[in-house]
């Protein structure tokens, strides 16, 4: 059933998983992971990943989500205007995030409260971003420095903006191919004390026990893309099948094993 990111959010010491999707089979088999799991789960939509127009994607993302028989907040990951944000929100997302973490202070909390203000209208919940973690899809290694999150900064935002959570940068990065990730940990210990779930973005390809000591510290919501896109690939290279829908079913099941595998280890016992 379809829910915000509030009603999927778990207590701290646990994470939701949030999976950014570029197609309805990654969705599928996201959602028939958490089902198996009976736990929550956020499907994600970047629209400048580059897949389908998100008018086209989320009319069947509605329909699979609100199937679903566990609570699925339908998110929009890296919301680029307000303008952005109002098309989510009338296509049926119950989640938005504004990203001004590249702006000024006063401009990212101007525009985020914007936000706010118009997902309330729509009974959404809404994230935001202080500081900013670097890195993009492309093939480059990203070589740019993380601007952490200030916590006085983070405070001041969250005091003005009331969001529902909080994406912060604490020395992960975007991408396929990532430059060297070292976390800060005192940082995010520090900002574990704020009054909001935190979000972890860039979070592909960290070890086990770097997540736990994440989720111990006050991350409550995990994204994913590109260790998907990298499974994706490799599997539609090796599964054996006749014809496409044996592809994609072979990349469905392997899709599946991932997102199942992080959500366990995300969620704890
Ligand atoms: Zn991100």
């Amino acid at each position: 059933m379809l829910a915000t990111l509030r009603e999927v959010l778990p207590e701290k010491g646990r994470a939701v998983g949030a999976f950014d999707v570029v197609g309805l089979e990654w969705a599928e088999a996201i959602l028939e992971g958490a089902e198996t799991l009976g736990l929550p789960v956020i499907l994600s939509v970047a629209p400048h990943l580059g897949g389908p127009p998100l008018e086209a994607l989320a009319p069947g993302l509605v329909h699979l989500a609100d199937g679903a028989k566990v609570p699925v907040a339908l998110h929009l990951d890296h919301g680029e205007s307000l303008q952005e944000v109002v098309r989510a929100l009338k296509l049926g997302f119950t989640s938005v995030m504004l990203d001004g973490s590249h702006l000024p202070l006063e401009e990212n909390i101007r525009l985020t409260r914007l936000a706010v203000e118009v997902a309330r209208a729509y009974g959404a919940t809404v994230e935001g971003e202080v500081g900013a973690v670097p890195g993009g899809y492309g093939g480059e290694v990203s070589h740019e420095p993380v601007a952490y999150t200030d916590p006085l900064e983070a405070r001041r935002y969250l005091a003005e903006t009331r969001v529902d959570a909080l994406a912060v940068s604490i020395g992960t990065r975007h991408g396929l191919h990532k430059g060297p990730v070292r976390l800060n940990l005192p940082l995010l210990e520090e900002l574990g004390q704020l009054p909001v779930p935190l979000v972890l973005h860039g979070a592909s390809g960290l070890r086990p026990e770097e997540y736990r000591a994440l989720v111990d510290r006050g991350i409550r919501k995990i994204n994913l893309y590109a260790d998907l896109a990298l499974e994706a690939a490799y599997l539609l290279k090796k599964v054996e099948a006749e014809d496409y829908l044996g592809l994609v079913a072979g990349m469905k099941e392997g899709l599946k094993d991932l997102a199942m595998a992080r959500m366990r280890l995300w969620w704890g016992g």
